[in-house]
């Protein structure tokens, strides 16, 4: 062991001789194609390699940073939430009753709310609760929409063209039980859900992202959430919104409150703790109550670390802030001209393509033109383009997936500095690819 923190070169080495692709998942492993980094710091919207090289963040750890990194009065929450004790786990705290209370204030569809650490034990804990409450099986999801990792939901997530419509597994090890009980419906198709909630009388969840951000960004057509909402309350079906992106990042309400309707139960992360790890799975009264101690039904939701006291702290001061400040009209305005400065850049240097994005979350996508409405819309884009863009905007210190079919997003800390230094970088790398 050495104190010494060496090169991104040596550390990814040695990363990769003791972590399976040298790197915590396969996204992040990805970004090896950048060449190969390793970060040691994060403050505002700069990354920082081991070398002390820094960078302008995009990525933004998959989207949780949204007031920048290092924020202050988050970060000061933490430190004497820490000072006080770490973990208790035997009883219930103020605090965690507080940011409880928050959310029911915030979310129109939150009258009980259970924390958790992850995107993917809140999805799991929402299907179990709706299972457990209509004692049925099957869940609906979309294609383009990614609930995490567990069996029930990492189905039909980014299927090859080939293979959609089919219940495409993301994963090997899942147990083919778990893939037979979830249906894969195209997103934007109202008549597909009637169809599959007439064919199944089984049904146990409708789960979507009102905005599927898993694939950069396909908007939902007017009516269509509205049409959910209608044929899973006439089935008896809940509904949840998976608002792991879009929840506290596009509206302190929930982008269920911007697009006027309530589902049943929501799932809640990223942006909720400004990157530390906090989730929650929260929804009406009668759904939830099988989680309390006093249920028959007995909905088991467990965890030693859920109310972890460092999330929920986190957690107090992001909402906050979210809530007192204009942090999201901020963002959102900021992200409106990072869209616009594209687009005429693509105009100007005469690239196809289209830049895709709702509020402060935006994609530049290559050798595709229209608006996104399906899966199979975003799958025709020119990865190869992409991945030659986000190598030449790296070079020039802007920082983002080189996943083509992600999105980059925006925090409280850029402003026009960030602006202008991404669209000059931009100008360049899509002028010399055009030359
Ligand atoms: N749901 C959505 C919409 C997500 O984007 C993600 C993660 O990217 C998850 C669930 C899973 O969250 P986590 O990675 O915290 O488990």
């Amino acid at each position: 062991m050495s104190d010494e923190r060496g090169s991104s070169r040596s550390v990814v080495e040695r990363a990769r001789t003791v972590i399976p692709g040298g790197a915590q998942t396969g996204l992040r492993a990805q970004a090896y194609d950048l060449g190969e980094i390793a970060f040691s710091g994060a403050t505002g919207t700069t990354l920082e390699t081991v070398e002390g090289e820094t960078f302008t963040d995009y990525h933004l750890a998959f989207g949780p940073v949204v007031l920048g990194h290092g924020h202050p009065e988050v970060d000061d929450a933490v430190t004497e939430t820490i000072d006080e004790g770490v973990l208790y786990g035997a009883a219930t705290t103020p605090l965690e009753v507080e940011v409880a209370e928050r959310v029911v204030d915030l979310l129109p569809s939150a009258e009980r709310v259970n924390f958790c650490n992850s995107g993917t034990e809140a999805t799991y804990h929402a299907i179990r609760l709706a299972r457990a409450y209509t004692g049925n099986d099957r869940v609906i999801k979309f294609e383009g929409c990614y609930h995490g990792w567990h069996d029930y939901v990492d189905v039909g997530v980014y299927p090859p063209k080939e293979r959609i419509g089919e219940k495409h597994p993301e994963s090997a090890g899942m147990l083919p039980e778990a893939v037979e009980h979830t249906e894969v419906l195209p997103f934007n198709d109202p008549d597909a859900v009637e169809a599959a909630l007439e064919e199944f009388d089984d049904v146990a969840a409708v789960i979507c992202e009102p905005i599927p951000h898993s694939v950069g960004c396909l908007l939902p057509e007017e009516g269509f959430l509205a049409s959910l909402r209608e044929a899973t309350a006439e089935n008896g079906v809940p509904l949840i919104f998976d608002e792991v992106i879009t929840g506290f990042r596009h509206s302190a309400h929930g982008i269920q409150d911007e697009f006027g309707v309530t589902p049943d139960l929501t799932t809640l992360a990223k942006a909720m703790g400004n990157g530390y790890p906090v989730a929650a799975v929260c929804g009406r009264e009668e759904l939830m109550a099988q989680a309390g101690g006093d249920n028959t039904s007995g909905v088991v939701i467990s965890g030693t670390y859920s109310g972890h006291p460092v999330g929920l702290a986190a957690a107090r001061e992001t909402l906050r802030l979210l809530d007192e400040e204009s942090v999201v009209e901020e963002i959102s305005a900021l992200g409106e001209r990072y869209r616009e400065g594209l687009e005429g850049l693509f105009a100007e240097h005469g690239i196809e393509g289209r830049v895709v994005g709702y509020g402060s979350v935006f994609a530049p996508q290559f050798g595709v033109t229209g608006e996104p409405r399906r899966y199979e819309d975003v799958l025709r884009l020119d990865e190869a383009t992409f991945e030659e863009f986000a190598r030449r905007m790296r070079e020039r210190g802007q920082f983002f997936t080189p996943n083509p079919y992600k999105r980059q997003h925006l925090s409280w800390a850029h402003g026009e500095a960030e602006l202008e230094g991404y669209l000059a970088a931009a100008d360049e790398v899509l002028g010399s690819m055009m030359g």
